[in-house]
């Protein structure tokens, strides 16, 4: 059974057409679990063909908007489209502090709105409120939830003043799987990607900031340098790069040229993919 690997979103807080909110799907054999639900999350998890009951579990890296605007939208539309099945709250794993935080009152707003729909209609599962598993995060990469023989891991990441932040680990039967979150490069993020066979990152070109923001050192300052990203992932034997969360976001192909000269003028040799929304790779057979 292989091990797939979507990008659902490669945007930023701000929309650029085309390119949703940050996530990543990672599925093998049942097992399918979303990192992250930023704005349109659940519109591309639809279009990448995937049944939305088949969802097991979704990890939040951090409590930026982006990363979490489309968890609503998620956990109601996977109420609604399996109501008559009797199924359990979505698992949400989130480290503890404002995501857990952000994650258990995410419903709130809807609460009436979920009461008229279940007296409308024949509900079998009572409401659509996530099953919010806190876990502490700390500098050491630490096991966070095992589905089967997929085991999830994750430490802390490098995005203060956003913190906790974290970044994920996935080992399956058949590949590792790095997922970054936001963070600058550290030593957190070299650790998760270490002999990954696919790392999915994000990245900021300060070069392609030029002119487009007035303060563009404090946005760089939190991301992942694209330089420093194409040293680090030679340095951890990441076999595959899949940068996402583009910062700015390309517009052309000389756009994404310029990602790719950066990442390889920096050492990095192995596969690269400047990733659009829904792209993604597939390991094992
Ligand atoms: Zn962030
Ligand atoms: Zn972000």
């Amino acid at each position: 059974m292989p091990t797939t690997v979507t990008v659902t979103g490669t945007g930023t807080p701000l929309y650029t057409p085309g390119r949703a909110g940050p996530g990543v799907l990672v599925r093998s054999g049942e097992v399918s679990l979303q990192f992250d639900a930023g704005q349109a999350t659940r519109l591309r998890m639809s279009e990448s063909g995937f049944d939305i009951s088949d969802l097991t579990a979704l990890f939040i890296t951090h409590h930026h908007s982006d990363h979490m605007l489309g968890l609503a939208d998620v956990l109601t539309t996977r109420w609604m489209e399996i109501h008559q099945a009797t199924v359990p709250r979505l698992r949400v794993y989130a480290p503890d502090g404002m995501a857990a935080e952000i994650a258990d009152r995410v419903m709130d707003a809807w609460h009436d709105e979920v009461a008229m729909r279940v007296a409308h209609a024949d509900y079998k599962n009572r409401d659509p409120l996530p099953d919010v598993h806190r876990f502490t995060a700390t500098s050491a990469v630490e096991m966070v939830a095992t589905f089967g023989n997929v085991v999830v891991e994750s430490t802390l990441v490098e995005h203060s003043p956003v913190t906790p932040a974290v970044g994920y680990r996935i080992t399956t039967a058949e590949a590792v799987v790095a997922v970054s979150g936001d963070t600058r490069v550290c030593e957190g993020l070299e650790t998760l990607c270490r002999d990954a066979d696919v790392a999915v990152c994000e990245v900021i070109r300060p070069q392609g900031l030029i002119g487009i923001l007035s303060d563009p050192e404090k946005i760089a300052a939190y991301h992942a340098d694209i330089g420093q990203l194409g040293a680090m992932a030679a340095r951890a034997g990441v076999g595959h790069l899949l940068l996402t969360h583009l910062i700015p976001p390309p517009k052309t192909q000389a756009d994404k040229q310029a990602f790719v000269d950066d990442i390889r003028a920096a050492g990095f040799d192995g596969d690269l993919t400047v990733a659009d929304d829904l792209d993604g790779v597939t390991l094992g057979s």
